[in-house]
């Protein structure tokens, strides 16, 4: 994984990335590879805004659970196994 937050500055708002502010991760982020710890709070490597990925459904970036629809247009979470995540983190 490339950049972990390198030169990134905390602000009241957020973390200040790259230009952009970046929002802590939320609950259903827990587990992802793409989580990155800075300081004292967990911040998603590809989402400024985590809140917002999952706002409207399920993150299509998790690495951590494979979300679907089921036929009444829910979202169904399917967690991923170990072993699958490690083949497809390569
Ligand atoms: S990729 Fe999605 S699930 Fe993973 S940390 Fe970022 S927002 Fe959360």
């Amino acid at each position: 994984m490339s950049a972990n937050f390198e030169g990134a500055v905390k602000t009241a708002e957020g973390v200040l990335f790259n230009g952009v502010i970046c929002q802590p991760v939320v609950e259903k982020c827990e587990g992802c590879d793409r989580t990155k710890q800075f300081e004292d709070a967990t911040y998603c490597g590809s989402y400024a805004q985590p809140a917002a990925k999952w706002a409207l459904g399920a993150c299509n970036f998790a690495t951590h659970v494979k979300a679907s629809l089921d036929k009444q247009g829910k979202v169904k979470l399917n967690p991923l196994k170990a072993s699958k995540r490690a083949a497809k983190g390569r």
